[in-house]
């Protein structure tokens, strides 16, 4: 299939007016699935010509204003449209494939009851896998839906469903959307349906999740309804859609998508245990995420995709926001500093990095533009409108939103139309602050230095800052905070003459800090004693990130980890910063030989932590830790024997699966695995054994494994599972020879499956402890692969097309920043 340019969607919307399409589905087959879709549209040139996608059918008819098209005209995925009329009927019927890989009809058979499941995952230009449209979002239409499907089943989609009985179901037609947004999810779900401000709502999963949602479900309906009336509250436009759902499914390749009326969610999100309170607060930011959506992204939509910032920055922000103003999950904000802004900035470091606005001129096609769903336009975007809100105030910016909302609902709309509305509510110069943060790339140093002993402030990079700073006396009390506007001129700080200051301690600006010696000292001693959480996981983020840059040794950053980390009250800064620690440090930056004493460090740390007992806040994140750490063989097979990690609190299934994949990895029988999936036959238990089967310490295991991903034909779960178990710290010399031939492999799996499998290739990338010999060898080796192919070819392109796709290029050249940067740091430490 050709991925969609920029040059093909600009032609078709000047030639077409979209009005509706009529989709019936047929789910009853077991094998391929029925799809006809009928679509009415206007041409605004009579006789011109155009073309609509359908893509991977088995087999296809079209029939366009009656007169049925020849077999020729319909080729890699489009059926070409001639002599069109000014009004127009296209009808095509098409036989299409079930797919396991969650870009298009996801089938799902639940290991657990062996009950099936149909979802069609669409998203970008994955809807013509499942009805032929004119798959951009700026062709947006109304929706008629209808579905055959088991008569046991219930049907959900983006309308409310009109007429259900005897395997027929009929939707009510939506208002205008774009293809990308179509969503149906069938099968025999567990429901939870209520009615709130006159609309039904309901929350649905799979049946071996019932326990599960109904344990949860009052806390699901308080989290929605109040997230409902506040954004309901917040915009002058009204919900523009008729109904409510939220669908727990297998195998979605994103954490939610937000189609209008019908929210999927990653049914990993419907904990099987007791989350730790990052997860709790996280499951309640998405769910507001989504809700946002409904507003931005579903009701104004960006016209191409070099605007998905205005749906995601905006979902991000609002994500944080809402769940904390309306569902009481107002730590958000520290979540946000120590798990999800990071990432922002590691991938603003980056050669891929790009405007939070970009060129539209830049994403040339939608595999392209594949690339930009990343942590500049979540994480930097969120931060970014942030900044906003600090600089205009709230009010403000709700005025601006509100315009924007008003003037392009059931539209769509690019940044000149946001900053137009920001512009008409604001007196001051949004369009100079937009240049700055909105149309480049990369962020601002703040550096902090002394004038005598007066703190000064330095930006290095030209953008504006607004931004608190406080002042600490030696004893680690605050002396007092002020905020701070900060550009080319330095800002000398008297006030806090003789004190350590921390710049940006309320995290209201994205910029790197870099403190001058006498606060970082003070830092060192007092970390885990400052008053302020947002503080403390601010300061943490810098610690790991100073690791990261060469300006603070590894050792002393797990000196600071084992003063600071089990001291450390709040359960989010304590679980953000013990993650970031093993996933930016942990994994990349320590030599094989220093990996035993570093991982020694980190379990001490949640040994510590849950001394004070299990019934913590920080427990389940300390459990978690240790679990994967620990060298405690007889600890992790007393877990396992008794089903609790201490009396009272039984074993959760996801950490028992930690505790056996662990075992494995230091050398248990691994009929263990075995053993444990008897008692837990579900789809996480498949998908626990998968990836500790992949981290059994055997060269036949790793045979095994690597068989199954890439000879195979894995889901895209099975695939990140054995992918995960694979690569397993400590195992470089099982893993060596394979870092050459992840190499040779990638790029024909991500040929042949497809943009979500090439991600899944390039999140497959090797990050363990290696000797440095083998990551220049692996440096070398993806360095050689994208030289050969500097532009990336299309994604499931001509089968036997050299080079890495468009997908996975972007994604190897990210991973092999993040290993020089690690090469850097690694190389200047004496024993590597
Ligand atoms: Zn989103």
């Amino acid at each position: 299939m050709t991925s969609l340019s920029l040059s093909d969607s600009r032609q078709r919307a000047t030639v077409l007016d979209v009005t509706s399409y009529d989709v019936h589905l047929d789910l009853t087959g077991v094998e391929h699935f029925g799809s006809r879709s009928t679509i009415r549209f206007a041409a605004r040139e009579t006789g011109a010509e155009t073309f609509v996608e359908i893509a991977d059918a088995l087999s296809v008819r079209a029939t366009l204003n009656g007169v049925e098209l020849p077999a020729g005209a319909w080729a890699d995925g489009r059926i070409t449209l001639t002599d069109l009329a000014e009004h127009n009927e296209l009808v095509v019927d098409a036989t299409l494939p079930y797919v396991t890989n969650g870009d298009g009809m996801h089938r799902f058979v639940d290991p657990a009851d062996g009950e099936t499941y149909v979802s069609a995952y669409c998203g970008m230009d994955i809807a013509s896998r499942v009805f032929a449209c004119f798959d951009q979002p700026d062709l947006k239409a109304t929706v008629t839906l209808t579905v055959d499907a088991d008569p046991r089943w219930t049907v959900l989609a983006n309308g409310q469903c009109t007429l259900s009985g005897e395997g027929h179901w009929s939707f009510a037609t939506t208002p205008p959307i774009s293809p990308y947004l179509f969503v149906v999810c069938a099968g025999p779900w567990h429901s939870v349906t209520f009615e709130h401000r006159g609309l039904p709502f309901g929350w649905h999963a799979r049946q071996s999740l019932a326990t599960e949602l109904e344990r949860d479900a009052d806390e699901l309906r308080r989290i929605t309804t109040s997230c409902f009336d506040h954004l309901t509250a917040t915009f002058d436009e009204p919900y523009a859609f008729d109904s409510y759902d939220q669908v727990m499914v297998p195998g979605l390749n994103w954490g939610a998508m937000e189609m209008p009326g019908c929210i999927t969610f990653d049914d990993g999100l419907l904990f099987r245990g007791t989350p730790s309170a990052m997860q709790a607060q996280h499951r309640a930011m998405v769910i507001a995420h989504e809700m946002a959506h409904m507003w931005f992204g579903d009701l104004v939509t960006m016209k191409w995709w070099e605007d998905s910032w205005l749906s995601e920055s905006f979902a991000d922000y609002m994500g944080y926001q809402v769940a904390g103003a309306a569902a009481g999950f107002t730590d958000g904000w520290i979540a946000c500093a120590v798990n999800s802004k990071p990432s922002g900035y590691r991938a603003d470091e980056r050669r891929s990095t790009h405007p939070v606005a970009e060129d539209a001129e830049a994403m040339v096609d939608v595999d392209t533009a594949f690339g930009n769903f990343d942590m500049i336009t979540y994480a930097k975007g969120n931060a970014v409108l942030r900044q906003l809100v600090t600089w205009l105030g709230e009010d403000t910016f709700v005025a601006g939103a509100n315009a924007y909302l008003t003037r392009h609902g059931f539209g769509n709309a690019e940044l000149a139309d946001f900053l137009e509305a920001l512009d008409s509510v604001s007196d001051r110069d949004v369009r100079a602050w937009a240049q700055v943060w909105l149309r480049q790339s990369g962020f601002d140093t703040i550096l902090v230095s002394r004038d005598g002993g007066v703190p000064v402030l330095t930006c290095e990079g030209g953008r504006p800052h607004r931004l608190t700073v406080t002042g600490y006396a030696d004893s680690g009390e605050v002396v007092g905070s002020r905020l701070v506007d900060l550009a080319d001129e330095p800002v000398p700080l008297p006030e806090f003459a003789g004190l350590a200051v921390v710049a940006n301690s309320g995290d209201e600006t994205f910029a790197r800090v870099r403190p001058d010696p006498q606060s970082w000292a003070f830092v060192v001693d007092r970390l885990s004693h400052l008053e302020d959480p947002l503080t403390r996981a601010v300061l943490w983020h810098t610690a790991v990130d100073m690791t990261r840059t060469g300006d603070l040794r590894v050792p002393d950053l797990f000196a600071l980890v084992a003063a600071h980390l089990a001291a450390e009250p709040h359960p989010m800064v304590f679980e953000g910063a013990l993650v970031l620690v093993r996933e930016q440090v942990l994994a990349r930056l320590v030599a094989p030989a220093q990996l035993e004493e570093a991982a020694g460090v980190v379990s001490a740390v949640a040994t510590l932590v849950l001394a004070d007992g299990w019934d913590g806040p920080r427990a389940v994140a300390a459990a978690q830790a240790l679990a994967a750490t620990t060298t405690d063989v007889a600890l992790l097979e007393e877990w396992l024997s008794s089903g609790q990690t201490a009396p009272g609190h039984p074993l959760d299934p996801d950490l028992r699966w930690s505790a056996v994949r662990r075992l494995v990895e230091l050398g248990a029988d691994p009929s263990v695995i075995d053993r444990t999936l008897e008692q837990d036959p579900s789809a996480s238990g498949e998908i626990g054994a998968l990836r500790a089967r992949a981290a059994v310490p055997t060269p036949e295991a790793k045979a095994a494994a690597w068989a199954l991903v890439y000879e195979g034909e894995p889901s895209n779960r099975e695939f990140r599972a054995v992918n995960d178990g694979f690569w397993t710290s400590g195992q470089h010399d099982l893993v060596d020879a394979y870092l050459d031939r992840y190499v040779e492999a990638g790029p024909e799996v991500a040929r042949r499956r497809g943009q979500a499998f090439s991600k899944g290739v390039g999140h497959s990338f090797p990050v363990l402890p290696l000797p440095l010999p083998a990551m220049e060898r692996l440096r070398d080796g993806v360095t050689g692969a994208l030289a050969d192919s500097t532009a990336g070819v299309p994604t499931g392109g001509v089968p036997t097309a050299a080079g890495v796709p468009t997908v996975l290029h972007r994604e190897w050249s990210d991973r092999l920043d993040d290993l020089t940067l690690a090469l850097h740091v690694r190389s200047r430490t004496v024993d590597s």
